[in-house]
């Protein structure tokens, strides 16, 4: 997401932070690389011109302060920063809640868009915050899309109002109006409703959502929108804007490589606030909008707010009271065993590909951390729970036991080598370590929230690889395995 923008910024500032004095020859080349950064990643001209306005005016008027003591690079990074926050819609915005229940969400958007699945998305997110959402299926256009829906919906244990097959079957505006009915009766608190889309923006489609939105008066309609299509996005979102009017914008498909343009001007041509995004097609890959962390990432500062809630959430469905305990020893010094590291392994694999968890991390564009991540083995997690799978009870209690010949036997069992164990293990110890400094740091907000598995990860040195096969010279499996380090 915004990578090369993200690149070219971290690029600008490295040489603005450190510089002593700035001067308003400074501040104009700066602006100018903003300029073409932003209209690089295909950010709407008249909001490239807005933003590089203020920051130009407010950077003028601050070096002319001349404060003392306070590095100038870093002042106009801080206005880079806030006036991205400002075009990206200010604060975030919060669903906002029907007085009585249930709360009405309207989908609309274009085919292909990714509404079906956001749907269900938005209803895995409803439902891990406590809420009993509904989905109606009203896409009764597009073929197969009632299916789709009901696979969706059971795949996140939602239920789905369906009573039409769809297919160009039925009337959208009755099933709209009759899952309410059945939202209230089996008192469900949220109801998501899936509208039909078209390939482009059309009369009629505009005239079936805007008969949809009457006959139910929901309390969002949430315009969804393809990222990747670029300025289109902003081009189809005011027409939609026009022609049926709506409260919020989810950005879907954020994970390509599209210059990501469409989400930076998008909300502010519209005046209606990004509110989720979704990033990719695994239903964890979703989250709510954050103007103040999406500047984050994009001025290369990571997103670790977003990341904690993420392992928060994650650790929290695996077993109810998972972040609890794990908080509970974190507080108290307990000892930190491979059961925890295997837990927090598999929240990890629920929070989606490695690259994009540590993609989140402060430093992710640098160039020793790029590395580090294209070197990424995405299925690193799924072999290490093999590994730790094949560890005894004791021995996964007491780490410090597994000498050679056990290494060799883990990796039999686990169909693995022994480096690959023994890389584990150092994970293992380098997560214990990062445990025992975030204990003494206290002040380290988000951060503390990681799990240790991660922190460990991040503070890994680079992967190791396998040595060159070698023929062991030993009969002793503890001698081979020690060969094999
Ligand atoms: P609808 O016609 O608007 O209901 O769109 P669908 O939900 O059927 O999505 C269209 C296609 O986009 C499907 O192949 C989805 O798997 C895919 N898709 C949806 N959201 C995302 C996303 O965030 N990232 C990626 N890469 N693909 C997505």
């Amino acid at each position: 997401m915004f990578d090369s923008l993200s690149n070219r910024l971290t690029k600008t500032f490295t040489g603005l932070r450190n510089r002593g004095r700035i001067n308003p020859v400074d501040i104009e080349e700066t602006c100018e690389e903003i300029r073409v950064a932003l209209l690089e990643a295909d950010v709407a001209g008249s909001v490239v011109s807005l933003l590089v306005e203020k920051v130009r005016t407010r950077s003028l008027e601050q070096i002319s302060l001349d404060k003392k003591g306070i590095n100038p690079g870093q002042q106009i990074i801080s206005i880079v920063h806030e006036e991205l926050v400002s075009i990206l819609g200010g604060s975030a915005r919060r669903l906002r809640y029907a007085k009585v229940a249930p709360t009405v969400i309207m989908l609309a958007g274009l085919q292909g868009s990714g509404k079906t699945t956001l749907a269900g998305k938005l209803a895995a997110y409803l439902k891990s915050e406590g809420n009993t959402p509904v989905l109606v299926a009203c896409d009764l256009q597009r073929p197969n899309a009632v299916d789709q829906l009901q696979v969706v919906g059971n795949s996140v244990g939602v239920p789905v109002f369906a009573p039409e097959p769809g297919n160009g079957v039925g009337d959208p505006v009755k099933v709209a109006k009759a899952g309410i009915e059945f939202a209230k009766q089996k008192v469900h608190n949220f109801v998501i409703v899936d509208t039909a889309g078209r390939l482009g923006v059309d009369k009629e489609l505009m005239e079936q959502a805007k008969n949809i939105r009457d006959a139910i008066s929901p309390n969002e309609v949430l315009f969804v929108v393809d990222a990747m299509i670029g300025q289109d996005a902003v081009i189809t979102a005011q027409s939609f804007l026009d022609g049926v009017g709506f409260d919020g914008i989810v950005l879907t498909k954020m994970d390509g490589d599209a210059r990501g343009g469409a989400a930076l001007s998008i909300a502010s041509v519209t005046g209606r606030p990004v509110m989720f995004l979704s990033t990719g097609e695994k239903g964890s890959e979703f989250e709510p909008f954050h103007p103040d962390r999406m500047a984050n990432r994009i001025l290369g500062m990571g997103d670790v707010a977003t990341l904690a809630e993420q392992a928060k959430k994650a650790l929290d469905g695996l077993d109810g009271d998972s972040a609890q305990k794990l908080e509970a020893k974190f507080v108290s010094g307990e000892k930190f065993t491979f059961d925890d590291f295997l837990e927090q392994l598999q929240a990890m694999k629920k929070m989606g590909s490695m690259s994009k968890i540590l993609g989140m991390l402060p430093g992710a564009q640098s160039a020793a951390m790029k590395k580090q991540i294209a070197a990424i083995d995405e299925n690193e997690l799924t072999r290490a729970e093999a590994i730790i799978h094949s560890m005894t009870p004791t021995e996964r209690q007491e780490p410090k036991i597994i000498n050679g010949s056990r290494r060799a036997r883990i990796a039999r069992g686990s169909g693995t080598e022994v480096f690959q164990v023994n890389n584990v293990l150092d994970r293992f110890t380098a997560a214990q370590k990062a445990m025992k400094q975030m204990r003494n740091q206290p002040g380290l907000g988000g951060a503390a929230n990681l799990p240790p598995a991660m922190g460990g990860i991040g503070a890994m040195p680079a992967q190791k690889v396998a040595p060159p096969p070698k023929r062991s010279k030993s009969g002793n499996p503890a001698k081979r395995a020690l060969e094999g380090r």
